[in-house]
């Protein structure tokens, strides 16, 4: 049999995808192919549960409008499937003089992508989060938590209810381009499609690679260690509690959220990984880190960044340091009050002069769709994600069954 698509890699953004294939193509077939064993496995199963704001994306870019939309839609998608979801509200706090025109840049943007912001003076800071401390303050109330993994094990559910053959254990591991086809070599056999659509995250260059594309970025993988509060010390924080982060890094700086079952994690600081899926020190790949180091990209990101490199690394490898770090935030922090909490790698297109790239990147080529740059707040914005990618499947693709797979599109008016 051949589907008329094929969508590569069961994280949330394939998934939404997926999803939204089965809305605007009712009657066409869709695959979807995962190579673990279960969905939501990598970055979308492993990250901070935040439902971002919006409040630190340029306006007018596609972060600041996918992720305005997707907040919301998450927010109703989570009250509609009985999935717990708090729009608990954030605080994003100066601790240094330096620090204040980047939290009034913070404050103009987040009202100019529509936020409601009120700024905090010490005192009215401390009404808000009692343990936290700086010189000034921005409250975000639109921000708020969930658990990411059961919002994609819905979409999975939804999508296979509503006629996508939904596949896992089945990693793709070659594409051959026949003339109208695409045939799929994967880990549990063979699959025809005649349109992919490349959700793989941390392997999406790669994937790419295989149809012959050639996308203009390289993924280098960024691991992010979260520490958790032990149970007494959770009450130092109410909900979520950010530095400012530093302009020109792509990572928001350690920060303290609380998660929907109630833990308190600090975290994620920012290392290079060493493995593409590489969660501890032990998990190395020689192949993703030569990839990596063989990359002019990744030198040219690091030496603007040496001090910030060695801070991230000592944080990573030591409780003590990482709780100093903490301490900028909520002085009563101990090393003693921290245990290890997991740990994410974030997929960080780097472009060959070593910017990384800031906003998401869908890329359009023959016969298929490629999500090149899906990072945070990729997650809170799967939804309108997923829309954007089937609305750029061209009028010109039919399925197969042109009689009932008539593409539907009510949901854009
Ligand atoms: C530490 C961390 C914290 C974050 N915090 C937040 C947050 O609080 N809020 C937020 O909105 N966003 C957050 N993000 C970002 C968000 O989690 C990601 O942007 C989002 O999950 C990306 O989803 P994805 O589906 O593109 O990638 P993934 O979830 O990584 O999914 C890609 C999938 O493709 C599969 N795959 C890869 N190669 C193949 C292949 N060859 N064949 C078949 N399958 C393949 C993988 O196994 C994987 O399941 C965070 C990310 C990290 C890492």
């Amino acid at each position: 049999m051949t589907h008329d698509f094929a969508v590569i890699g069961g994280g949330i953004v394939g998934l939404s995808t997926a999803l939204e294939l089965t809305r605007q193509f009712p009657g066409a077939s869709t695959l979807v192919l995962e190579k673990e064993c279960n969905w939501a496995t990598h970055q979308s199963g492993r990250n901070s549960g935040v439902i971002h704001s919006g409040i630190y994306y340029r306006p007018g870019s596609l972060k600041a409008r996918f992720c305005a939309e997707g907040r919301r839609a998450t927010a109703d998608f989570c009250r509609e499937h009985g999935i717990p979801c708090e729009m608990c509200g954030k605080v994003i706090v100066a601790t240094l003089e330096e620090e204040l025109p980047y939290l009034a840049e913070l404050e103009r943007r987040g009202r100019a992508n529509g936020l409601q912001v009120r700024v905090l003076g010490p005192e009215e800071l401390r009404e808000v989060e009692p343990h936290v401390r700086g010189l000034r303050a921005l409250h975000v109330p639109a921000a708020g938590i969930v658990d990411y993994r059961r919002v994609a094990a819905t979409f999975a559910r939804l999508a296979e209810e509503r006629g996508a053959e939904m596949r896992t254990d089945a990693g793709l591991r070659a594409i051959r381009v026949m003339p109208d086809t695409l045939a799929l070599e994967t880990t549990s056999g063979a699959f025809t499609t005649r349109f992919l659509i490349n959700c793989a995250g941390l392997y999406a260059d790669r994937v790419a690679g295989l149809m012959g594309a050639r996308p203009p970025v390289r993924i280098v993988p960024f691991r992010g260690d979260y520490f958790q509060l032990v149970e007494e010390r959770r009450p130092l924080v109410r909900n979520l509690v950010y530095p400012v982060p530093e302009p020109q890094l792509p990572f928001l700086g350690v920060h303290f959220t609380r998660s929907i079952d109630g833990r308190v994690h600090a975290g994620p600081n920012a290392v290079l990984a060493l493995s593409r899926e590489g969660y501890g020190w032990r998990d190395i790949s020689l192949a993703d880190m030569a990839d990596t180091l063989s990359y002019p990209g990744f030198w040219k990101f690091a030496s603007r960044f040496p001090s910030v490199v060695a801070t991230e690394l000592g944080r990573s490898l030591s409780r003590w340091l990482f709780a100093r770090g903490l301490r900028r935030l909520i002085p009563e922090v101990r090393a003693r009050d921290l245990v290890r909490g997991g740990s994410g790698v974030r997929a960080q297109a780097l472009s060959p002069s070593g910017e990384p790239l800031d906003d998401f990147l869908i890329v359009s080529a023959e016969r298929s769709i490629h999500v090149c740059n899906a990072p945070s707040p990729a997650a809170t914005a799967a939804l309108p994600i997923g829309r954007a990618i089937v609305d750029r499947i061209p009028t010109s693709f039919t399925p197969g069954d042109t009689t009932s797979s008539r593409r539907v599109r009510e949901h854009l008016t």
